[in-house]
């Protein structure tokens, strides 16, 4: 396990998209708590800083929409999970 080096919260999973292998050095994650563009900087314990923008210029334009329909799907699944429990809680 690992922590987010923006908000902290605890990254105990992973979902690799794009290929079989597990998570490896250098790759690319979202998370799924704040949102917030990775890099995994090793693997046995995970760590990850935040994509910079250096980083982010070197990206292929592939990758770079996959970040970002990620970070597209984490909100609107944030946004109906929300209406979801407005719903229920009434
Ligand atoms: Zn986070």
């Amino acid at each position: 396990m690992s922590n987010c080096p923006r908000c902290n919260e605890v990254l105990d999973a992973h979902t690799p998209v794009g290929h079989k292998e597990g998570p490896r050095r250098g790759d690319f994650s979202v998370c799924i708590y704040c949102g917030t563009a990775l890099v995994i900087d090793s693997t046995n314990p995970p760590t990850f800083h935040i994509l910079t923008d250096e980083e982010r210029n070197h990206i292929d334009k592939d990758t770079l929409a996959r970040l970002e329909k990620i970070k597209e799907v984490r909100l609107k699944m944030l946004s109906e999970d929300a209406l979801f429990r407005s719903r229920i809680s009434k």
